[in-house]
């Protein structure tokens, strides 16, 4: 084991050092050597050393550079060396963070990360946390505590009676919902479809003006961080109007929850701790290693009615048991690298984080509008919508940059306009894979 484990750190290492040099998209070749994957299992066992070695000849190369600082793609963050390395010894120790009794530091953790994450986040410091897999399941999880607390004002038991024969339960949404919510929603038995969208102004955010009258239990699904533009609901209004007839305010903050963590953009976000539950992802923009979410619930009770599970062999604690929390039971301690990265960032060290990634975007933002190219977008945060001209133009340019290796960048489409997305969500992004990464989008668009 000790020699296998010094070997693998060392290919890390040797990984790592190299995303500066490769291309950020893998090589064909690279892909086409996963062929030898494809093998019939084993009739005997082999030395774990000749795993390893396959899975680093063969694998390594097949990975897109996300964890480098050239990756501007969806908004992926990337690991800081604190998370990945507490990650490793997580991995080590192989912890089940079901219960306090199967993983007291797992446990305890989580406790001292949820008083740290509230801080920063700007969030209640006594509310219910769950640390899931990632913001879909942060959604599916403080939606579960809302439909359970809406439908209790009304006498009905959701978890235990269902929703069959419940009174209705309003929905709504923005023009601009991220998928991961309705689908949220399809899951709760709420419906995909069975919801109100209200319009969006030209960042995409909800306008408040538009809420539709609530009258009876609702819940109001807010934005904080579009995908596209990075802008943010107003918050603060939208909670205001719900919070007076009674309905349950829940939000999406995947990425943006986290620009509470600078002070110079947490007037963004102004009045998002008036709400009822936050989704938010610790894999992006904390930079921890994939998977990893949060889901807070301002009245924690709700969070633990809907996710709590009750079985003889699993007697009740007197300390934190992480599984009453989540809609999973057994599940591995992701408290360690969120504790971990904000252990070795502190509190100025994380607000430099999100404000030098939010700078780059702004670098990147007037880079290529200085050489003539039309940015979509007011760039609030970390996202930049650029335009290289006609739809087909734009896709060209994209394949090109995605084919030219100094950067990976995604297409979208922004209120019927084509474009490509760069988002700097990467604590490892430098100002000099900004301008490299400029120099190269401009060649290739200067190409045609
Ligand atoms: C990324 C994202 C999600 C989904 O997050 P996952 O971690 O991929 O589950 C949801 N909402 C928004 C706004 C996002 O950016």
């Amino acid at each position: 084991m000790p020699d296998l484990l010094l070997q693998v750190a060392a290919r890390a290492n040797s990984y790592l050092e190299g995303l500066n040099t490769r291309p950020v998209a893998p090589a064909q070749q690279a892909l086409d050597a996963l062929a030898v994957l494809d093998e019939p299992l084993p009739e005997g066992p082999t030395d774990p050393e000749a795993v390893i070695d396959l899975l680093d000849r063969v694998g390594s190369p097949a990975t897109a550079a996300t964890t480098g600082g050239r990756f501007y793609g969806f908004v992926h963050g990337g690991s800081l060396p604190a998370a990945l390395a507490a990650n490793w010894l997580a991995g080590a120790w192989d912890q089940n963070a079901v219960l306090y009794a199967s993983s007291p530091i797992g446990s305890r953790l989580e406790e001292v990360a949820q008083r740290w994450l509230t801080q920063v986040l700007n969030l209640p410091e006594d509310c219910g946390v769950g640390f899931v897999t990632g913001a879909t399941m942060a959604n599916f999880t403080g939606l579960a505590a809302g439909r359970t607390a809406m439908l209790e004002r009304l006498g009905w038991d959701a978890d235990g009676d269902g929703l069959f024969g419940a009174p209705p339960v309003t929905v709504v949404v923005s023009e601009e919902v991220h998928p991961s919510v309705t689908k949220a929603l399809g899951l709760l038995g709420l419906g995909r479809r069975r919801i109100l969208r209200v319009p969006v102004d030209h960042q995409g955010r909800m306008r408040a003006d538009a809420l539709p009258e609530l009258t009876g239990p609702a819940i109001i699904c807010v934005q904080a961080g579009n995908v596209n533009t990075g802008a943010i609901d107003p918050v603060g209004p939208i909670c205001d109007i719900a919070h007076a007839s009674g309905a349950w305010v829940h939000v999406d903050g995947a990425f943006g929850l986290w620009a509470n963590a600078s002070p110079s953009l947490a007037l963004q976000l102004a009045g998002v701790e008036q709400a009822d539950s936050w989704a938010t992802d610790a894999h992006k923009w904390l930079n921890v290693p994939y998977d990893s979410g949060l889901a807070f619930v301002r009245h924690g009770a709700f969070l633990t009615r809907a996710m709590s599970l009750t079985a003889a062999y699993i007697p009740k604690g007197a300390r934190r048991d992480p599984g009453q929390f989540t809609p999973e039971l057994s599940r591995r301690a992701r408290g360690v690298e969120i504790w971990a990265a904000l252990r070795s960032l502190g509190k100025t060290g994380l607000a430099d984080m999100i404000d030098r990634t939010c700078r780059h975007a702004r670098r990147f933002a007037d880079g290529l509008g200085s050489a003539g190219f039309e940015i979509l977008n007011e760039v609030v945060l970390n996202q930049v919508l650029v335009s290289f001209g006609e739809a087909e133009t734009t896709w060209r340019v994209i394949d090109r940059i995605q084919r030219d290796g100094t950067c990976w960048c995604g297409g979208t489409t922004w209120q019927d306009r084509t474009a490509m997305r760069i988002s700097v969500a990467s604590w490892a992004t430098t100002d000099a894979d900004v301008e490299m990464s400029l120099e190269a989008i401009i060649r290739a668009a200067r190409e045609g």
